[in-house]
């Protein structure tokens, strides 16, 4: 199925669901669902959990009634179901890594976003050499990071050899450490400025060493959010065909989404079935990372002054965790909420507490300054219960336990 394709009938289904009531949440009645074998707008919760239990798939009607109604714990203990059946051990990684940007120049105006200088910005905007950003990531690899995750603007004035580049310098001065590059909206600048086919730039990012590339950009794969937020910026079917393209040529990436902002409960699961879709044709997504909006300094602030609290992210990773049934891994994405949030979300779906962050400047432009240490990292994991241990890369090798 092309991408195209894959969201018009993710949206067929989520339209089909909401018809049948499916957006309606009423509140008040957790207590009495609890004991009623009918869950509400015809869902039945005992065949949800019947589904869960069995390993079975949930249908959009069904997700979102767990989104707008299904009490939290319950929702909880059915995506620990899932953690379980992905990843049987009591085991949960993280990495060591670090996210510096190689330029802040960006064309895409998106207004959720506090990180960009328009072009031509002389006093606030950068765009980094190949070797400036080769001491960026040395600094951190001194640090013991063995991921980078490197991301930037879209800028007109980059040429595909610069990404090129940069790859080739990053495997020949640090070929133990993995580079996780790029993301869908940069493949989609790649593409203008080179006049290249997704499938030939992916094939030349291959042949140049890099092997995996961050799901960023994906936001909310609904057009109707994407019209508000970033109305500049790559359709939902255009990012899903990047990342079919990458899969298509060996490269793996992480599925992502930013909730909390113009969305309504459908265009979420519109999101995860677009991503589950794409997931059964490639294989190709390695996990999965929701996190929630920051409004500071953005555009967007006095539209969505505020975002949703940890309650609400544990309810999108319990939930992710159950729908995304073809998805190895969801990380609980600490930087979004807090350690503390982070933490808890270890017991509601996630095996993965993500990356140390050594430099991060998208969510500290924002005011959101994130970034812990690999010790405090290891004692939430063990508070928490689990086994902490240490992944080299986004393909989940283990290097270390604790
Ligand atoms: S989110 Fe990315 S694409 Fe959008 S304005 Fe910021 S840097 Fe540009």
């Amino acid at each position: 199925m092309s991408s195209p394709e894959l969201v018009e009938k993710a949206r067929d289904r989520v339209r089909l669901a909401r018809s049948e009531g499916g957006e309606n949440a009423v509140p008040g009645l957790v207590l009495q669902r609890l004991l009623d074998p009918v869950a509400t707008n015809g869902i039945e919760l005992k065949t949800i959990v019947d589904k869960v239990n069995a390993g079975g798939r949930i249908t959009p009607e069904e997700g979102l009634w767990l989104l707008s109604d299904a009490p939290l714990l319950m929702l909880g203990e059915m995506a620990r179901i899932w953690q379980r059946r992905h990843n049987p051990e009591p085991r949960v990684t993280f990495v060591i890594d670090t996210n510096p940007n190689y330029t802040n120049y960006c064309d895409a105006d998106c207004l959720f976003c506090a990180f960009y200088r328009k072009p031509g910005d002389t006093e606030e905007g950068y765009s980094h050499s190949v070797d400036e950003l080769m001491g960026l990531v040395g600094r951190s690899v001194d640090r013991g990071a063995t991921t980078v995750l490197l991301q930037g603007g879209l800028h007109d004035d980059l040429s595909m050899d610069y990404y090129l580049d940069v790859i080739r310098a990053f495997v020949e001065r640090y070929p133990d450490v993995h580079p996780h590059l790029w993301s869908a909206p940069e493949i989609g600048k790649m593409r203008e400025v080179s006049g290249l086919t997704y499938n030939e730039i992916f094939a030349q990012l291959y042949e140049a060493g890099q092997r995996t590339m961050p799901g960023g950009g994906a936001e909310l794969l609904s057009d109707r959010v994407r019209a508000r937020i970033s109305p500049k910026k790559q359709s939902a079917a255009e990012w899903l065909d990047i990342h079919r393209a990458a899969h298509g040529q060996g490269l793996k990436t992480t599925g992502t989404m930013m909730y909390g902002h113009a969305e309504q409960p459908p265009d979420i699961i519109e999101h995860l079935e677009c991503l589950r879709a794409l997931q059964d044709d490639t294989g190709g997504f390695t996990a999965f990372i929701p996190w929630s909006y920051k409004p500071g300094n953005t555009p967007m602030q006095r539209q969505f002054p505020e975002y949703p609290g940890p309650a609400v992210y544990l309810r999108m990773l319990a939930l992710s965790r159950v729908y995304l049934d073809n998805f190895a891994h969801v990380q609980a994405s600490w930087f979004s909420d807090g350690k503390k949030a982070g933490q808890a979300a270890l017991h509601f779906g996630c095996d993965d507490f993500g990356g140390t962050l050594i430099e991060e400047n998208v969510l500290y432009e924002a005011d959101h300054d994130v970034s812990t240490t690999p010790d405090e990292t290891i004692e939430i994991i063990r508070e928490a219960g689990f086994t902490p241990a240490r992944r080299r890369n986004p393909l989940y090798d283990v290097i270390e336990t604790y």
